[in-house]
């Protein structure tokens, strides 16, 4: 395994992964590769394509938007989410793009930037996903300077066509001398080997990210990696915070109300008139906090891929029910919560997909479901064993969860659907610590199922938009 915990979980901004932070990665490591090369100087044009998934949900999830700050020279973990409305509406109305940030083109959106809604994937290439983003540049001529296909393969992560260059595929920045001491490539192994060196599976979580940090770090490797987990709670409670306090309609066109922020003011003056006995009342909050961060994500705010933006709200709202409810938690038990959900995180983006595109919403909102559920359970104290199980029911009462946003926005049903995701991670969790470890099927044994299970998914069900809710409900 190369990914870490930080490939996982980064800060972006909203409202997709794969649809926003993804087309923008690519789309600025093209304009600066070409400033890098020499070639910015010699270039009059850009074209981009967008294919498949991205071009039949991309004008819902902002593609659109995120490959012009791309090209732009803009990354979604830096820009400022305040600023992002300007600088689209200032290219939209000069019809020029700094390219990366540096040279003025000219850019016409209905001939530079396509939306090839009747190609799933870009001819010619070898990998085949159904993100896929084609860029090239030209000379004054029309000469082609340099053309690239890179695929969005879901939480931000983006892989180079094969045949075009080199493969992005294992994400993490591992330098040449970095060892990861403890290896897994599955469930099975990562058990073993916690069992073998007599480990949870957070502190074997954090030996190995503690081998990524750059040995000229500046801080000790295990600060390093507290201090970056730290980084993205913080965000995360940021996220919440705000989505609690924000209303109105979301963007997009489909009058979709925020509610996270009427739901919290109803639960507290519940809690004020006397209701603080309400045993499910925790239960609630939960579903404010996740609605909350999928509303900040809907609004394109600054979230935390969890492992996507179209899950986010699953890890924030049960790791909010951990440090709000659970008597005596504290901030150790959040920290072994980030390291074990991002364990299991790491099983299914390598062994399976977190990409809804190509394999459903179970591989979005289940998969955070089903780290949320071995985080709390880490963090409550529960078992290898024990979290192993909980990541397990999890998923497995996602599976077969299709991806059919109405309108191709992350709204409808993906803002409730977290909700529901964080509070079946709950309850997997508790009925993994009030069991036995023994069970009959493995975590494994369901990420496989979960994979083969998205494979078999017709692609309309896959963020297209072209069935489920958003053929049969209309989007105005
Ligand atoms: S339905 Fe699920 S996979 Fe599809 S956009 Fe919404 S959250 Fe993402």
């Amino acid at each position: 395994m190369t990914t870490s915990l930080f490939d996982l979980y980064k800060i972006g901004i909203g409202p997709s992964s794969s649809h926003t932070m993804g087309p923008m990665r690519a789309a600025c490591r093209f304009a600066r590769d070409l400033a890098e090369h020499g070639l910015l100087d010699r270039v009059e044009r850009v074209r981009a394509e967008l294919f498949g998934s991205l071009a039949l949900t991309g004008l819902g999830h902002a593609t659109d938007r995120a490959v012009l700050l791309g090209l732009a020279g803009h990354e979604p973990a830096s820009i400022d989410p305040a600023l992002i409305e300007p600088a689209v509406v200032q290219i939209r109305w000069s019809r020029c793009i700094y390219l990366a940030g540096k040279r003025p083109i000219a850019f016409e959106e209905g001939r530079d930037l396509i939306f090839q809604r009747e190609l799933m994937f870009p001819p010619g290439a070898r990998m085949q996903h159904p993100n896929g983003l084609r860029l090239a540049a030209f000379d004054e001529g029309g000469a082609i300077l340099d053309e690239r296909t890179f695929f969005s393969t879901g939480g931000g992560f983006i892989v180079e066509d094969a045949a075009a260059g080199p493969n992005e595929n294992q994400p993490a920045p591992v330098s040449p001398e970095a060892v990861i001491p403890f290896p897994f490539r599955s469930a099975a192994e990562l058990l073993a080997v916690a069992h073998a060196h007599e480990l949870s599976m957070s502190q074997l979580m954090l030996e190995n990210e503690c081998a990524l940090v750059p040995r000229n770090a500046a801080r000790a490797p295990v600060e390093a990696v507290r201090e970056g987990i730290d980084r993205i709670w913080n965000v995360m409670q940021a996220c919440v915070a705000r989505g609690m306090a924000a209303e109105g309609i979301l963007p997009g066109g489909l009058n979709v109300r925020r509610r996270a922020h009427r739901l919290a003011e109803r639960l507290r003056e519940k809690e004020a008139g006397g209701l603080r006995g309400d045993p499910l009342a925790p239960l609630d909050w939960v579903t404010v906090y996740a609605m909350a961060v999928n509303e900040e994500n809907a609004a394109g705010g600054r979230v935390v891929t969890a492992p996507t933006n179209g899950s986010a709200g699953v890890v924030p709202a049960v790791a909010h029910y951990y440090d709000r409810f659970i008597p005596d938690s504290d901030h150790e038990g959040i920290v072994r919560f980030f390291l074990t959900s991002a364990a299991i995180g790491i099983l299914y983006k390598e062994n399976a997909s977190i990409s809804g595109a190509e394999v459903g919403c179970q591989g979005e909102v289940g998969v955070a479901c089903s780290m949320a559920a071995a985080g709390l359970t880490s963090a409550l104290g529960g078992s290898n064993g024990q979290i192993e199980h909980a990541a397990e029911i999890a998923m497995e009462h996602n599976l077969g969860m299709t991806c059919d946003p109405i309108g191709g926005l992350v709204q409808i049903p993906c803002i409730e659907r977290n909700a529901m995701g964080a509070a079946k991670a709950v309850q997997a969790s508790r009925i993994a610590l009030n069991e036995a470890e023994a069970h009959k099927v493995s975590l494994d044994q369901v990420i496989h199922t979960m994979y083969l299970t998205g494979l078999d998914m017709q692609s309309r069900y896959k963020e297209t938009s072209q069935a489920g809710l958003a053929l049969n409900v209309i989007a105005c």
